[in-house]
């Protein structure tokens, strides 16, 4: 069924509005009339199966049939912090990093960033790095639209360590070396030393093309993130988030069954 996230203020009590291009997919590419269903969320802590009253390209109405409950949230909140990396690549970080069930993205810069980074531009790309999540999570079906942060300075990054539950650094050099802990080891030890937090905030932190310097890794280290090899093969800086995320919903019993 369709989905739509609304801002807030477009729910009413027993009602929901769309307004602006999503009245036009609505009505244009949907062909939507009186009496059809959908699925409306607030990206927050509201979803509903409504009822289409009224359809027109600017604004279509719809009654409140249900409220559902938002239950395709992973019970685990990922945020993947991806070092800026080349050309498009962080778009489809976001689209497939939102599809999987990250909770958030933090774009940040590292010493061996390939691409200038230009403040201007990066604050172009935000906004349409939001429409990405944001389609990605109506496709998805997700009742939440994960959070796209400012891009980060490398200072900034390690001062956020402290606010997770648990921090890993994906480093490949670890991957390399016959000892290297990977996701699984790092998830049971956080675990085993820990008593259970429920909905545990962890931050995955990704290189880019360049990938980090030792220095960058001690220093994740010593703020308390834990580095971690995701297996033999060097991946590329926009395989590498996509993977750990899928590694620690995995772990944490996320991709289906029981
Ligand atoms: N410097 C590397 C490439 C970096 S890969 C080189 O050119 O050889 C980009 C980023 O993806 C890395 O910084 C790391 O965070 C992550 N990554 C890729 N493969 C990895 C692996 N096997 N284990 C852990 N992290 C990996």
């Amino acid at each position: 069924m369709q989905r739509y996230f609304v801002a807030a203020e477009q729910f009413s009590d027993n009602g929901i509005r769309l307004v602006g291009e999503d009245a036009h997919h609505a009505f244009r590419v949907m062909r939507t009339k009186p009496g059809d269903k959908f699925i409306v969320s607030d990206g927050q802590s509201r979803t509903a199966l409504v009822a289409v009253i009224e359809a027109s390209s600017t604004l279509v109405t719809a009654e409140i049939m249900e409220m559902l409950h938002a239950d395709s949230e992973p019970g685990w909140a990922i945020t993947i912090a991806q070092s800026l990396p080349k050309g498009d690549k962080m778009e489809l970080v976001i689209q497939k990093g939102t599809e999987i069930g990250a909770y958030a993205f933090v774009p940040f810069q590292s010493e061996r960033m390939v691409v200038q980074y230009d403040a201007k531009k990066e604050a172009k790309r935000i906004d349409r790095w939001s429409k990405i999540a944001k389609e990605a999570a109506e496709q998805a079906h997700r009742s939440r639209i994960p959070t796209l942060e400012a891009v980060h300075s490398w200072r900034e990054l390690i001062q956020s360590i402290a606010a997770y539950d648990l921090v890993l650094f994906c480093y490949e050099r670890e991957g390399h070396a016959a000892h290297g802990r990977g996701v699984r080891t790092a998830v049971q030890e956080w675990i085993n030393s820990t008593d259970l937090i429920r909905a545990p905030k962890v931050l995955l932190i990704v290189g880019s093309e360049g990938g980090f310097t030792d220095r960058e890794a001690a220093e994740a280290e010593a703020a308390g993130a834990v580095l971690v090899g995701l297996g033999r093969r060097i991946l590329r800086t926009e395989t590498a988030g996509i993977v750990g995320l899928t590694c620690l919903l995995y772990e944490s019993g996320e991709m289906g069954g029981a």
